[in-house]
């Protein structure tokens, strides 16, 4: 485009005050103040210049109606929330792309508590003074898991790192070379030990290391015995592991301490609900391991934490440490992760009152009776439009928990006729509420396992939606 006719078309633009002055213009403004609406007004202006000069843009983007649809347009990209709830069909419970553990009402009652409120997160009530907000956790803790104190920070590699820091620093630290793992995320031992400023001393091979490994590795420089749960991949075959109550009989011979990272944190034993392999932290503490750390947001199905637990000399170092206050958790945190952990002393228990576990425990009939009532919600909802089943699927706890542990179960698969499963996915993921699900064979399969509650009833009507509007 010549330059005067670029100058002709830029003349048919608004002011901002004129936009501001019309109705489609300021009908979208709603709760915005004057100062951020004018600031995106400029935005959509500017936007529409640039859009002149390349060429792109013409007299009709010029109009008002059209400059309204800018606005709002960007309106919805710089300053509506973006962080939104989704509807979780993938049957992964702990999904941690997904916000990992959902919490119950009672336990988000408690948080929202303790964010409209003054409270006593650092102050003691009895004495007067000053207090420590690690304190309100150390009796339930010690109550559920038999160690001696306990402290949290902001998450699970948090507390390694604030262990390591305190426990190793400029000394050497003793892992598996079947142990050096990296979690995704970019959590990788090797690494979180050199921000620690701990020296890693590996010892044995891939598959196999033995107790002798240990034994040869220790010196005076040796500080710690670590032990990592692999959480996300096993070693299967010609193996040999060195079980936690061998590294704790090697390290109290010569008077070193040990540590593990238990990463996942179970509190209830899932070997009742058939499912295996997963140690709980109370039985990691009595074998005798002085510190063990774990997350609040896995397998304990609580808020994002890190909770460290073990004799009481070690986590005082933690707690005294400088790092602990750069990685302290916060108030809000705090509240969940005590409602979360009384839960777990109720005579309701886990399974009922905590969704994470209830969800991990669902039953196989709880599973087939929710398939069957979302097969036939769907089915009046989409009518022709789709062809459903239930089909045997496995779900999976996530979050680096069991990783081999699958949760079998029931999936509702829906084939759609006219469009691909592909694009199906699609819109129910930009659908609102968005719903994320799987598909596979041209499927696209819902999960009632990880469905909460409230969500049963609204699925039908988002396939619908997304089958509709081709
Ligand atoms: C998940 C995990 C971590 C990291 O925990 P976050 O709470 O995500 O920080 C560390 N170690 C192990 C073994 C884990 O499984």
């Amino acid at each position: 485009m010549d330059l005067s006719s670029v100058n002709a078309l830029m003349r048919h633009i608004p002011s901002v005050d004129r936009l501001l002055g019309d109705e489609a213009v300021s009908s979208i403004r709603g709760e915005f103040s004057e100062e951020c609406f004018k600031r995106i007004i400029r935005a959509a202006l500017e936007e529409l210049r640039d859009e002149i000069r390349q060429g792109r843009a013409g007299q009709e983007d010029c109009s008002f109606t059209a400059l309204a649809a800018r606005v709002s347009r960007l309106l919805e990209r710089r300053l509506k929330p973006k962080l939104r709830t989704v509807i979780n069909a993938t049957g992964v419970v702990v999904h941690t792309n997904l916000g990992r553990s959902p919490l119950s009402r009672k336990v988000a009652e408690r948080i929202a508590r303790a964010a409209m409120n003054y409270s006593n997160l650092e102050y003691d009530l009895d004495k007067g003074h000053r207090g420590e907000r690690n304190s309100h956790l150390q009796a339930l803790m010690e109550e559920l898991t038999g160690a001696q104190a306990a402290l949290a920070v902001n998450n699970n590699a948090a507390a390694v790192l604030l262990a390591l820091s305190s426990l190793a620093r400029g000394r050497e630290v003793i892992v598996s070379r079947g142990e050096l793992i990296e979690i995704g995320g970019s959590f990788r031992i090797p690494e979180v030990m050199e921000q620690s400023g701990a020296i890693l001393r590996e010892v044995g091979t891939t598959n196999r290391t033995h107790p002798r490994d240990y034994v040869a590795a220790i010196d005076e420089s040796t500080a710690l015995i670590l032990k990592v749960h692999p959480s996300n991949y096993r070693i299967k075959g010609f193996t040999r592991e060195v079980e936690l109550d061998e590294l704790v009989a090697i390290g109290r011979e010569r008077g070193i301490p040990t540590m593990m990272d238990l990463g996942s944190g179970c509190l209830v034993d899932l070997t009742r609900y058939g499912l295996d392999g997963e140690t709980t932290v109370q039985e990691v503490v009595a074998k005798g391991v002085d510190v063990v750390t774990f997350s609040g947001d896995k397998l304990l199905g609580g808020p994002q934490a890190g909770i460290v637990a073990g004799r009481a000399d070690l986590v005082e170092k933690m707690r005294t440490h400088p790092l602990a206050r750069a990685l302290r958790m916060d108030k809000l945190t705090l509240a969940g992760l005590e409602a979360t952990l009384e839960e777990y002393t109720k005579t309701l228990g886990p399974v009922e009152a905590i969704p994470t576990i209830g969800m991990i425990t669902k039953s196989g009939r709880d599973l087939e009776r929710e398939a069957q009532t979302l097969v036939q919600g769907i089915e009046s909802a989409v009518r022709d439009l789709a062809d459903l089943g239930i089909e045997p699927g496995v779900g999976r706890v996530g979050g680096g928990a069991l990783p081999m542990g699958e949760l079998p179960g029931p999936r509702v698969a829906v084939r759609p006729g006219r469009v691909s499963a592909a694009r199906l996915e699609e819109r129910l993921r930009k659908g609102d509420p968005p719903m994320i699900v799987l598909v596979k064979d041209d499927a696209v399969l819902i999960d009632p396992r990880t469905l909460l509650r409230d969500q049963l009833g609204r699925v039908p009507t988002l396939i619908a939606v997304a089958l509709g509007d081709n």
